[in-house]
């Protein structure tokens, strides 16, 4: 597999530290609020990455954190007169229903930095130890220009960083680019012991000791937002290479994208921030994902409804195709003997070399719709034999776990429970237009029954009785979508 490196700019092939294992680590959120379409992005990438990694065979060791003590925790939780652990507790709950939604593998580890302070103080103490910091009068700071190669992940000069940093009024550091490794607790603030007085710990020497702790120096592959460059992981590299001169953190440095909230209409009725709750009350979870991974990982995303909405219809037909598929398996008995592996050979080998290639997603979804395309169209004109279905079967489940939309059985469940929920509206709605059903007739076959009776009305150009038809669906929550192979609907919300 070949990756983009952050810190030599450069897109290189992946080697391991250790052959036939990866062990990366992924900064994690920080729980004050509840997760944003953002925060789903980051958690998406990082796991496709980490499912494509264990499909071609590493043996892979996930951690990422839960920055459980913060300033802005600490003042919500003062705001709202509870303990900050409480505060983040909850919305740690809260995010992993969230990411369960959007199919996110949960890691192998997630520390948290309330439960990892003895890990942290030690690497203070190292850094300290090696001259790279200093304790003052609110704490410890790690000195910036004692660092040698300090702004080489985010290729900035100390001089252009300094001339860039606001007046920094704190008089207890020596540089305005120090930060702090360690913050002294003011009155009633959450506080632990340590060396240099009771307190707690900066930001950024949390994810220095816990990816040390659990993968070891030197590990593959360090991943996160791309606003968490400068200074996050900037100050991630200078701590843990002071804390072991002559020792590389990292291997491999990946920046996913942000989101951008580009819609002024969206804005307006939901605010600046779409939150994954809020998105899934519109959208399966799947749909969600399949349209984060619509676009490559590095670019940014602007966030449509629109691009949702094909997403959306996309997912409806890998859906369906798979029951296709597996209707063809069960029909044939789940072998055609001379079935053409070619077909499936062709599109492994694709889907594979698309992801391999720096994570390609827009190109390994392309290979997914062509071979759903090509698979059809040998079965409707006829060739089914020369399909070997069974292998078509698996190389599709295959790519559909990779892409962790292999929840596609679940997700025709939830599809026919929300139908069945709408039976009495149905059957309501066919009565008016003279679909013909009866009363004991399956809320299924009634919409089937109702979409015929549009098509039939759209056929003899009878437009505006079809729009009538689309328009009573919608107003019951079903939406129809008419595409090149037929009509699909699509239906999401509470039953
Ligand atoms: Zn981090």
């Amino acid at each position: 597999m070949r990756i983009h490196d952050t810190l030599t700019r450069r897109t290189v092939e992946l080697v391991p530290r250790d052959p036939g294992k990866i062990a990366m680590y992924v900064c994690g959120v920080t729980p004050y609020a509840s997760a944003h379409i953002g925060h789903a992005r980051t958690a998406v990438i990082y796991d496709l990455l980490r499912r494509y990694l264990v499909h071609v065979g590493y043996a892979v060791m996930y951690v990422s954190n839960y920055t459980d003590i913060d300033d802005k925790i600490i003042q919500r939780a003062q705001a709202q007169g509870i303990a900050p652990l409480d505060l983040s507790n909850r919305y740690i709950e809260e995010y992993v229903e969230d990411m369960a939604e959007l199919n996110v593998l949960p890691p192998d580890v997630t520390p948290r930095v309330s439960e990892s302070i003895e890990d942290i103080i030690d690497l203070i103490t190292r850094i300290l130890a090696n001259g790279y910091a200093y304790v003052s009068s609110d704490g410890v700071y790690f000195s910036v220009r004692k660092f040698g190669h300090y702004g080489r992940l985010s290729g900035r000069s100390i001089d252009e960083m300094r001339s860039g940093a606001r007046v920094d009024v704190n008089e207890a550091k020596d540089d305005p680019l120090d930060f702090a490794l360690w913050k002294l607790a003011k009155p009633g603030e959450i506080s632990w012991e340590s060396p240099w007085g009771k307190g707690r710990p900066g930001w950024h020497i949390e994810c220095s000791a816990m990816s040390l702790r659990y993968l070891g120096g030197g590990f593959d592959i360090h991943g996160g937002g791309e606003d968490l460059i400068f200074p996050h992981h900037e100050n991630e590299i200078a701590q843990s290479e002071a804390a072991f001169p002559g020792r590389q953190f990292v291997r491999y440095w990946m920046h996913s994208g942000m989101v951008n909230m580009g819609a002024e209409k969206m804005s307006k009725s939901l605010g600046n921030v779409m939150t994954v709750r809020e998105l899934l009350k519109q959208y399966p979870g799947q749909v969600i994902r399949l349209y984060l991974l619509q676009t490559s990982y590095e670019k940014p995303l602007k966030f449509s409804l629109d691009g949702i909405g094909q997403a959306f219809s996309n997912y409806e037909r890998m859906a369906e195709f798979e029951t296709f598929v597996q209707e063809l398996v069960k029909s044939s008995g789940g072998l055609i003997q001379g079935g053409d592996q070619d077909i499936c050979d062709r599109f492994v080998r694709e889907f594979d070399a698309a992801l391999a290639e720096n994570l390609n997603t827009s190109r390994a979804l392309a290979a997914v719709y062509e071979f759903m395309t090509h698979v059809r169209r040998m079965v409707t004109e006829g060739h089914a034999a020369t399909v070997d279905v069974s292998c078509a079967m698996k190389a599709f489940q295959s790519a559909l776990w990779v892409l962790g939309l292999d929840e596609t059985g679940a997700y025709m469940r939830d599809k026919m429970a929300l139908v069945a929920s709408r039976c009495n509206d149905l059957q309501t709605i066919a009565a008016e237009v003279g679909a013909a059903v009866d009363d004991q007739s399956a809320a299924s076959d009634v919409l089937d029954a109702i979409i015929v009776k549009r098509q039939g009305a759209r056929s003899a150009g009878q437009y505006d009785v079809a729009d009538q038809i689309r328009e009573r669906l919608r107003g019951i929550g079903i939406a129809l979508e008419d595409g090149v192979d037929g009509v699909r609907y699509r239906i999401h919300g509470k039953q």
